[in-house]
């Protein structure tokens, strides 16, 4: 199976708990499971409907506050931004709000016709998305069309370990809904195909890349 990121031929596995079979590229570092543990959209929203993700709550607030704490030294004070994939809570716009951006928020299941495809934005987050993803490359691809020039998309999904014995072990691809799952080294590889700046990376969730500006 060739890799859905770099399309250099990837190695298979099988998780002998699970059975389900992964495929990992050596050059990006990709890993997804085998296409029929993909789930389909009313599967999914089953699932995610179990997500309690309470606005009030101080853990949620924290875990926000953790990503804001790593992406907006980073990303040049904008003035609009986007949350792709916020479930059913707006509360990360809020605090973007609060930050001084103007900030739409959009979920395909609990808040699908809050944007406006065409607008573009200084600032993209999206935070616990990628991993949900069939299509990685090609949402990536899209999320950078609606950035402005030099505009920023900043992004959490765990990065999994790179070692076929300890991502066996791992947590993260137990979740029926995650389906796919990168490294930062999966994201430079995107950077270099689409010819974007890779900012940074906390070497663990958490990375931001830079829109290049035209000149
Ligand atoms: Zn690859």
């Amino acid at each position: 199976m060739k890799c859905h990121i770099c399309s250099q031929e990837s190695s298979s596995f099988v998780d002998e708990k699970s059975s389900i079979k992964y495929y990992h590229c050596v050059a990006c570092q990709y890993i997804f499971k085998s296409p029929e543990h993909h789930q389909d959209f009313s599967t999914q929203k089953e699932r995610y409907n179990f997500h309690e993700n309470d606005e009030n709550d101080e853990g949620y607030q924290a875990y926000f506050k953790r990503f804001l704490d790593f992406t907006l030294p980073l990303v040049n004070k904008p003035k609009t931004a986007l949350d792709f994939g916020c479930g059913r809570s707006s509360l990360l716009s809020t605090l973007l709000e609060k930050e001084g951006m103007n900030c739409d928020y959009y979920d395909p299941i609990y808040h699908p016709s809050t944007s406006d495809d065409s607008k573009k934005y200084e600032l993209i987050v999206s935070t616990e998305v990628f991993e949900h993803l069939h299509q990685p490359r090609e949402v990536f691809e899209s999320l950078l069309k609606r950035l402005e020039e030099g505009g920023y998309l900043a992004l959490q999904t765990q990065f999994h370990p790179n070692d076929t014995e300890a991502f066996k072990k791992w947590y993260y691809h137990q979740d029926p809904t995650h389906i796919v799952f990168f490294t930062a080294q999966t994201f430079r590889v995107l950077c270099e195909i689409y010819g974007c700046e890779f900012v940074g990376d906390n070497g663990k969730n958490m990375l931001v890349i830079k829109k290049k500006l035209l000149h």
